[in-house]
């Protein structure tokens, strides 16, 4: 079976991570940009991590034969310097264009002051302008209102909610996100929030439509197979496969792929693993003889 996390922040992560992810039988990453644990005090230092999203992060992923898209937006926190913030709002355009961003985000309230307010307002605009699809990040705590609010927002904006994801829900937001039309998109945390236990509960519940699987892994305690983890505990205790399919890969097609940017074709037929390859002269190897898959007539891949 065929796995996609689409909410991974894979720059905090081990290359071992991403091979047991590929054992795992993960195709496809989406990184959002957000908050690195402490916070920039330059946009110079926002520049760069953008660009390495776009950049080193989906060489990396590559080869270890993970196709890697990102996120790009400023996120709630670093909202609330807002000199800094508005000097970030003038980069984004420029990184939104490039080629594997899937939308804009993730975005939204933490605190829900006035300047994440105000930046999440400028960044829906952003989207709507760029015609992307957009994440938005639903606060840890006042996590219902916050939820209710973010979506109003999105309404006021004349965003359709078929364009946009609200990640980390639990059981208490999931039915208005549902009934509002947005997607639904769930953190599983090893340990803490939305297990994979409760997870399998909510799809018994709510079935698989617009509801999507996600690991949020970064630098922080997190699992970066929750997916794949989730995916088999629900076909463990009696979930029906294609609910499996559509909340582990297909949902998360049909939400990014609106962006054009997204497309299962990338890594159905991907180019060959070949570990000698190199960007601006570096590579992920330290002495270790290069991993080089072969291509074979049908444009598969020997392993
Ligand atoms: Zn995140």
């Amino acid at each position: 079976m065929r796995f996609i996390d689409p909410h991974i922040h894979v720059s905090a992560r081990t290359t071992d991570d991403y091979e047991a992810m590929a054992a795992a039988g993960v195709v496809a990453v989406i990184e959002p940009a957000f908050w690195l644990g402490q916070p920039r005090t330059s946009v110079g230092t926002f520049r760069d991590y953008f660009s390495s999203l776009v950049g080193f992060e989906r060489f990396r992923a590559a080869q270890f034969g993970i196709r890697h898209y990102c996120t790009i937006g400023l996120n709630s926190k670093e909202a609330n310097n807002v000199p800094l913030a508005e000097q970030v709002m003038e980069i984004l355009p420029l990184y939104l264009a490039k080629e594997g961003v899937v939308a804009v985000g993730e975005i939204g309230y933490d605190e829900m002051s006035d300047a994440e307010e105000r930046f999440l307002k400028l960044q829906l605009e952003l989207a709507k302008d760029v015609g992307l699809p957009v994440m938005i990040h639903t606060p840890h705590r006042n996590k219902k209102q916050g939820t209710t609010r973010s979506m109003d927002v999105v309404v006021d904006h004349g965003i359709p909610p078929h364009m946009v994801v609200i990640d980390h829900n639990n059981e208490e937001t999931v039915k208005e996100v549902l009934d509002r039309g947005f997607w639904a998109a769930f953190t599983i945390y090893p340990k803490t929030k939305m297990g994979n236990e409760r997870m399998v509960e909510v799809v018994r519940k709510f079935g698989s439509e617009r509801i999507i699987v996600d690991s949020s892994a970064d630098w922080g305690v997190s699992d970066p197979l929750a997916v794949p983890k989730t995916g088999r505990l629900m076909l463990e205790r009696g979930i029906a496969e294609a609910d499996v399919v559509a909340t582990c890969y297909r949902n998360a097609i049909l939400a990014y792929g609106q962006s054009g940017q997204f497309n299962e074709s990338d890594w159905l037929t991907p180019a060959p693993i070949d570990q000698r390859t190199l960007f601006e002269g570096n590579t992920v190897l330290r002495g270790q003889s290069p991993r080089v898959d072969e291509q074979t007539a049908d444009a598969g891949v020997i392993r």
